[in-house]
């Protein structure tokens, strides 16, 4: 019993002269660093793929002649668990029903996707931008004038988005 424990001890001792750990530690970062593949990016510069399912920053889509898809049916609305949509409708000349303002107040948006899943035709969805920091807490009520800007920046991408998510609909 005697015998281990002095043996333990001298290894010990040899081990923290020898600097054995910090030895082993520098071999393993020199072996990553020079012959792994890395498995960071340098972001902001490099970005990793997002899925199509990703769900960041809204956006609400035009059809291809410029109207806007949303007919204010407020399902989005009302199936916010966050209660951050609200919307003001009225029927237009035409008849159809439009919206007079669609806000979405992101600092309570918990990006569930719910709002896009309910909207029956495709208007309110959500991009896979998520540096849309802000200073001010203001800057985070979307107005509806900002939602269609992000849907006419966006649009390629959501097109293909919709394409490759339909066969789940
Ligand atoms: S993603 Fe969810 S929380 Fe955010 S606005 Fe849509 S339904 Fe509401
Ligand atoms: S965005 Fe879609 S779900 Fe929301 S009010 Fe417009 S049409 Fe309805």
């Amino acid at each position: 019993m005697e015998n281990n424990r002095l043996k333990e001890r001298i290894s010990d001792f040899l081990m923290s002269l020898l600097l054995i750990d910090i030895w082993k530690g520098i071999i393993l970062t020199t072996k990553y660093a020079l012959f792994k593949k890395s498995v960071t990016i340098n972001y902001p510069y490099e970005k990793s793929p997002a899925s199509f399912r990703f769900k960041g920053e809204h956006a609400l889509r035009r059809y291809e002649n410029g109207e806007e898809r949303c007919i204010a049916c407020k399902l989005c609305e009302a199936i916010c668990p966050a209660q951050a949509i609200t919307i003001m409708a009225e029927k237009r000349f035409d008849g159809s029903r439009r919206t007079i303002s669609y806000d979405i107040d992101m600092s309570k948006c918990i990006y569930c996707g719910l709002c896009e899943e309910a909207c029956p035709v495709d208007a309110i969805v959500e991009t896979p931008n998520v540096e849309f920091s802000t200073e001010t807490r203001e800057e985070l009520f979307y107005t509806k004038e900002k939602l269609l800007a992000n849907g006419e920046r966006w649009e390629n991408y959501l097109k293909a988005k919709m394409q490759e998510l339909a066969i789940y609909k």
